[in-house]
């Protein structure tokens, strides 16, 4: 379920946030981007089953809204409350670029107990929150870690690149079928994504800019256009193409979009909305 199909502009869509049923339940909540709350609602779902955090990158728009979607959880009744939540490593001190916390710091300058929401531990049920920081630097060969694996559910986690914020991209296999979220990602997070989205059903790739010289200059050093798209669904052979994290310039060309992608891609490819079901 698409929670948010947009970016960090005010464009109609929520920002970026996805949740995964895994066999009927909302287990897996991937990025927690603004308006994703009100979109939970309107889709008649709650995170009463769900576990499990993905957190593709430390941006606004993929991570403001964890405060109010953890407290909608919290009030939504029932027992205590535990999420486990994985993310990317931050930049450290000695960095180039912008500074990122790590994501089990991200959680305590929230959460924790001198956080700016130190209350929602105990305010409406008893919130544990587990974190776990994923090396987030883009390696030569780049190789995918099992960051869980139980009861056939296996998700696996690779390096992104996306500018200076550190990322991670996700793959989430369960009963034979298997999703793929690119996150925010820019031509040298690629490889990773063509290792670890190999074959699977549905790649979830977010689709900011236009092919070259269509967006500004700067977008590229953050974004895969849609040619590149297309040639790395069709290298890696996954089965078809979600577009979502979409901006009002690829809304605005949509079809010359999906044509750019289709001289690359065969399968289906589609457009998120908010709201938009999918079945891999
Ligand atoms: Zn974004
Ligand atoms: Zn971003």
């Amino acid at each position: 379920m698409v929670l948010g199909s947009g970016g960090p502009g005010a464009a109609g869509r929520a920002a970026s946030c996805h949740l995964v049923l895994i066999d009927g339940s909302a287990r897996i909540l991937v990025d927690a981007g603004p308006g994703a709350f009100a979109r939970l609602g309107e889709a008649k779902l709650s995170l009463a089953d769900t576990d499990i955090v993905l957190l593709t990158h430390l941006h606004v728009d993929h991570a403001g809204e964890l405060p109010g979607l953890f407290k909608s959880r919290a009030v939504s009744g029932g027992d205590s409350v535990v999420f486990t939540v994985w993310g990317p490593a931050g930049t450290g001190e000695r960095h180039q670029g912008a500074y990122f916390p790590s994501t089990s710091r991200f959680l305590d300058l929230l959460f924790g107990t001198k956080g700016a929401f130190a209350y929602l531990r105990d305010f409406a049920a008893p919130i544990s929150l587990h974190a776990h920081d994923i090396p987030a630097k883009v390696e030569p060969n780049p190789v995918s870690q099992v960051i869980l694996s139980k009861n056939g559910l296996v998700i696996t986690a690779i390096a992104g690149h996306h500018g200076d914020a550190p990322a991670v991209i996700y793959r989430i296999d369960y009963a034979g079928k298997s999703i793929t979220f690119s996150g925010d990602i820019d031509a040298k997070g690629l490889p990773g994504l063509r290792a670890i989205a190999r074959g699977s059903d549905l790649l979830v790739f977010n689709s900011v800019v236009l092919d070259p010289p269509g967006s500004r200059e700067i977008l590229y050093t953050l974004h895969t256009p849609p040619r590149a798209i297309g040639e790395l669904a069709r290298d890696a052979g996954v089965h078809s193409l979600l577009l979502s994290h979409i901006s009002p310039a690829v809304e605005e060309n949509q079809d010359t979009v999906l044509d750019s992608i289709k001289r690359g891609f065969q399968g289906p490819v589609s457009l998120a909305a908010d709201r938009t079901r999918v079945r891999p």
